[in-house]
């Protein structure tokens, strides 16, 4: 391969010397456990959600969790989930004793339908989560109707979309709480890490217990809890991480404006009226129509040394812990038409922050060959 034909690689971890020299310097203090840094990142975060409450834990899986036990979710409770999503969504839910009840999904946002939501509750339900998937806002407006109307929590997650927002409100700040991931791939990250942000200061209290034990004052424990902490050198990272995040988030959407404008025979990503997409992915369809399997786009692309990703291959309600014993589920093949259709057609391409313009151009020239080559 030449210099030219390097894989381009789907995402782009920035561990830079600014991120180094952070971790040493919590290394070098000899304080590294949750402390004054995680401290700090949480206040930093809250500016990007409209000045809520943030409670730093390990991982967004951990987030996730811990917001729907402090919600008082459990054992007998339903709560309305996308299946079209990574399984940590529903995990979450199962985690807690509740069951997860699968919605459809949009076919222009591959986020949840509010429509599909409304026609899943029943008396059991307590809670929808919404997902901004590939960082595209879900619909929050009619969600948010449908759970007052309803009496609903909404929890959401926000993994894959900091600093995306609708109508000018930053998604964190819509449900009781959200939940965002700080693994390396994600839009920021702090090796590994997430947040919870709330709008409740009694929530957020309930939080914090749960991170640690269930103290606030060492040795007086009030509830049971687990430890789920952030460590001062992760926060020390995402520190340095948010300062770049809009920058990056800037790059992302420029690159994705390219691939619009230069992709053809594919359906390139749509963006809902008033959403600001952060493009964790940039996710294409590889329809019928096209005459082109996605499957076969996908390999062609790598062979060409272009990385990609199917995101997601299996929806949630396939997924053996998840269609096993669970007769309240019940799913059949076609329940969920348009998580089967997201599942067969999307194909992720690269859009990360770090591609070059020569690397975008080559990656939007190789799509077009590829798809547009014969059959
Ligand atoms: C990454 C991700 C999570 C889990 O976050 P971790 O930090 O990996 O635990 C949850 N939901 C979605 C949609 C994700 O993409």
């Amino acid at each position: 391969m030449t210099h030219d034909q390097r894989v381009i690689r789907a995402a782009a971890p920035v561990i830079g010397e600014e991120e180094i020299e952070a971790a040493v310097r919590v290394l070098r203090g000899g304080m590294v456990a949750q402390g004054p840094e995680v401290a700090a990142f949480e206040e930093e975060f809250s500016k990007f959600v409209d000045g809520r409450h943030c409670v730093a834990v390990n991982s967004g899986t951990s987030a996730l969790h811990l917001s729907l036990m402090a919600l008082g979710i459990g054992p007998g409770d339903e709560v309305i989930v996308p299946s079209f999503t990574f399984a940590a969504t529903a995990n979450a839910v199962r985690l807690v004793g509740a069951t997860p009840v699968f919605a459809d999904i949009e076919r222009d946002s591959f986020c949840l339908s509010p429509r599909a939501a409304e026609a899943a509750i029943t008396p059991r339900t307590v809670a929808i989560m919404p997902v901004h998937l590939y960082g595209h806002p879900a619909a929050m407006g009619p969600l948010t109707a449908l759970a007052e109307q309803h009496s609903l929590a909404i929890v959401e997650d926000a993994a894959q979309a900091h600093a995306a927002s609708l109508d000018g409100t930053p998604v964190g700040a819509f449900g009781s709480a959200a939940c965002f991931s700080f693994y390396p791939t994600k839009n920021m990250h702090s090796l590994e890490g997430g947040m919870i942000t709330t709008g409740d200061a009694a929530t957020a209290r309930t939080l914090r217990l749960l991170r640690n034990q269930g103290m606030e004052q060492r040795y007086a424990n009030e509830i049971v809890g687990f430890n789920v902490r952030m460590t001062d050198v992760a926060a020390a990272i995402g520190r340095v991480q948010l300062r770049s995040l809009a920058a990056w988030t800037r790059q992302r959407r420029a690159n994705a404006a390219a691939l619009d404008a230069g992709l053809r025979g594919v359906v390139t990503p749509p963006v809902a009226p008033g959403a600001e997409h952060v493009y964790h992915q940039y996710t294409i369809r590889v329809t019928a129509e096209s005459g082109r399997d996605r499957d076969t786009v996908s390999r062609e692309l790598q062979k060409r040394g272009v990385g990609n990703a199917v995101y997601y291959p299996t929806p949630v309600h396939r997924l053996a812990p998840f269609r096993t014993g669970e007769k309240v589920l019940g799913y059949a093949a076609g329940d969920l038409p348009e998580t089967e259709l997201a599942a067969a057609e999307a194909l992720s391409i690269p859009v990360h922050p770090m591609l070059t313009a020569q690397e975008l151009e080559r990656l939007t020239a190789t799509v077009n060959e590829v798809v547009g080559g014969p059959a």
